[in-house]
């Protein structure tokens, strides 16, 4: 089989927060697969380029696509937002893969670094995951509320700073206030809150508060946050975790 793919991440919104490897796969690409509005941050590279936009609920049908079209002998880029493997589309290639036609085994595969959420997030209010840190999904779709329950109460339990991704949705609107009420139960009320929206891009926004009175509404699905740990806290107008556990308050 001759044919490639190239899974990327687009970063979390600014142009210069993409990869120059990642905007080299995507300049050589001769089929872009994606979410519609992942696909739209991409500026038209030529017009030969094909460009399959889909729906972002259907992520293995589209990783099966991807794969079907590379096994074509197409140079296929699969597009994420953020780094894409990183809760997006690298782990539904594989899965794909692991599934399908055992002959997608022999085609060149490669998965591209990108900036998560995360990362933009973090540096939007400072150095928050200087200390340990976690990342959990607050999606359902994929796992059971038992399970992302476990996880909230572990990681707080373990003392890491979390970064919450997928937070909110119009289809799950209580979770997120749960979500606190878990971490409320093991962590100190003052602990830092930092909801993040836009990460990464010209309208960026931080809303600061602390546990006891963090506000679910708050967040929607363009908001990633963090949490701190009991080290966690704030210097002027910024916030960050100590590398040292020991270092001072
Ligand atoms: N692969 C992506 C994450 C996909 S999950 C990445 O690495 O960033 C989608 C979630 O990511 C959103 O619900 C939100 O929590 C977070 N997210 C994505 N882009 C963001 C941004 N620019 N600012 C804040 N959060 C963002």
């Amino acid at each position: 089989m001759t044919g490639s793919l190239v899974v990327v991440g687009t970063g979390p919104g600014r142009p210069e927060l993409m990869t120059p490897a990642t905007q080299a796969a995507i300049a050589r690409a001769t089929d872009l697969v994606g979410y519609g509005p992942y696909l739209d941050r991409i500026p038209a590279a030529n017009p030969a380029q094909r460009r399959h936009a889909s729906d972002n609920r259907v992520e293995l049908l589209r990783a099966r696509h991807a794969l079907a079209l590379a096994a074509e002998g197409r140079d296929v880029v699969v597009v994420s937002g953020g780094d894409p493997g990183v809760f997006a589309m690298a782990a539904a290639v594989f899965e794909a893969l692991e599934t399908g036609d055992p002959a997608w085994l022999s085609l060149d595969i490669r998965v591209e670094p990108g900036v998560t959420a995360m990362l933009a997030a973090a540096a939007a209010v400072g150095a928050p995951l200087g200390g340990d840190f976690c990342a959990l999904s607050l999606s359902d779709n994929l796992k059971s509320w038992s399970t992302i329950e476990r996880r909230l109460k572990a990681a707080a339990e373990a003392d890491f700073v979390i970064a919450l991704y997928n937070p909110a949705s119009k289809a799950r609107p209580h979770q997120l206030a749960h979500a606190f009420d878990v971490l409320r139960a093991a962590k100190a009320a003052e602990t830092p809150v930092l909801f993040v929206r836009a990460a990464g891009t010209a309208e960026v926004k931080v809303v600061e508060t602390t546990l006891a009175d963090a506000d679910a509404a708050v967040a929607d699905m363009r908001t990633l946050i963090i949490i701190g740990a009991s080290t966690t806290r704030r210097v002027g107008r910024w916030f960050y975790t100590p590398r040292s556990e020991r270092s001072a308050a």
